[in-house]
């Protein structure tokens, strides 16, 4: 008899952001003649820079030539996209990192939820809470024991060490959803507890693009010896727009190595390219393209722009909320701004109030770990025409 994995018994029927579009999904068949503004799911709303679309433009034309078409890409990735990224995002930056070690794919929700492919599921993990939730839920489909580090405002949203000796440790900086960052002092003691205990970090580094601050790091392998117990994970789609194209990336140092149960010792570097070319086949030609293109200048240009746009939109969102009274964090390395609910209000109950008495939609924080219970997280990837309208709904409502 066919037998199910029974730990999908152990995580809840709805991914998060499908609960909360099915809401407004109702919302709107009851009420549709009222406008809904979504500061919900971080989703884009800026057209894709025109360097990216001409890149992807005549990448698609090749396809049309039989001397100039692709077929399967290479399961790393193209060398033209991996040489972009590591001049742009390391070697400049002075950050070793060789090319190799850089794993093109269609995103980063697919790795951090693939990466457990490669580790055992006896490992004790631990992740921040809240976060965004994949991580919680792909190691609860694996079956492995999970303790959650509370990022709360008493301790500046810094995660506390786990109780329980960590073998995995989940970190996403700049933060969804709480908006916040860590300094390189901050991060640097997680690099130190990795290495003590011969622990792995999965570090999602998604919304590096949005780093604003001299001391905040922009990769982990920025922190010495982070090469040793450290994978990070980055996307092309809030740095870039790509959430409809896909494209992403994962770093794995040659340096990470682990010993088998009988004493081999194996790289996860080689386990992930392994995994990687048995079930991924790479990501499309036409769309790698695109990504390298954000490397141009113009491309660093114009998706330079349309960040500074959203973190505009991140500013006006804090500033109208802060008038307000309501306590707010994030928004100034991260496009995302973490806000408590009004005394004891709950935050199914704040999303409710929003979208029933204003017709703004956020996303409770509750829904992103016990932690964020009391918080609702706004984003700043509207458009500034629909953010100042939210904002101004939102001011005449409490
Ligand atoms: N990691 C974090 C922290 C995110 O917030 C998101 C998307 O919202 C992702 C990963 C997914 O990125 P991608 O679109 O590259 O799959």
């Amino acid at each position: 008899m066919m037998k199910i994995n029974e730990h999908y018994t152990e995580i809840g029927n709805n991914y998060l952001f499908a609960e909360v579009a099915g809401k407004v999904r109702e919302y709107r068949g009851k009420h549709p003649d009222k406008k809904v503004i979504s500061l919900g799911i971080g989703d884009i709303t800026q057209p894709i820079a025109p360097a990216v679309i001409d890149a992807i433009t005549r990448a698609t034309r090749e396809m049309a030539k039989a001397e100039t078409l692709r077929g399967y890409a290479p399961y790393e990735g193209y060398d033209f996209l991996v040489n972009a990224i590591l001049k742009h995002d390391f070697t400049d930056r002075g950050i070793a990192v060789e090319a190799d070690e850089i794993f093109i794919s269609d995103g980063a929700k697919s790795d951090t939820g693939n990466i457990g492919d490669i580790l055992g599921t006896d490992n004790q993990v631990a992740i921040t809470d809240p976060a965004y939730p994949v991580y919680v839920d792909t190691n609860l489909m694996a079956g492995r024991k999970i303790e959650l580090l509370p990022c709360t405002p008493a301790n500046q949203f810094v995660p506390p060490f786990p109780k329980k000796t960590a073998d995995v440790i989940y970190l996403c900086y700049p933060n969804n959803p709480t908006g916040t960052a860590l300094t390189k002092e901050q991060l640097k003691p997680w690099v130190d507890y990795a290495t003590e205990h011969q622990s792995l970090i999965l570090f999602d580094a998604a919304y590096e693009a949005f780093v604003s601050q001299e001391n905040v790091p922009h990769s982990i392998f920025e922190i010495e010896g982070a090469r040793k117990v450290a994978i990070e994970f980055r996307s092309f789609s809030k740095t870039a727009g790509f959430t409809g194209l896909r494209a992403g990336y994962t770093v794995v140092p040659k340096d990470l190595l682990a010993k088998t149960a009988r004493g081999e010792t194996l790289s996860l570097n080689e386990m992930w390219r392994r995994r990687q070319s048995t079930k991924f086949n790479g990501t499309s030609y036409i769309i790698q393209r695109g990504a390298e293109a954000v490397y141009s200048p113009e491309g660093l240009a114009q998706t330079g722009e349309t960040i500074a746009y959203y973190m505009q939109n991140a500013k006006i969102i804090k500033e109208t909320l802060e008038t307000l009274s309501l306590k707010c964090y994030g928004g100034v390395n991260a496009p995302y701004i973490w806000c408590q609910t009004p005394g004891s209000t709950t935050s199914w109950e704040f999303f409710d109030y929003l979208l029933n008495n204003a017709q703004v939609v956020g996303t409770p924080g509750s829904g992103f770990g016990a932690s964020g219970e009391g918080f609702f997280r706004f984003t700043a990837f509207g458009n500034r025409e629909d953010t100042l309208e939210a904002v101004e709904r939102i001011k005449q409502r409490i």
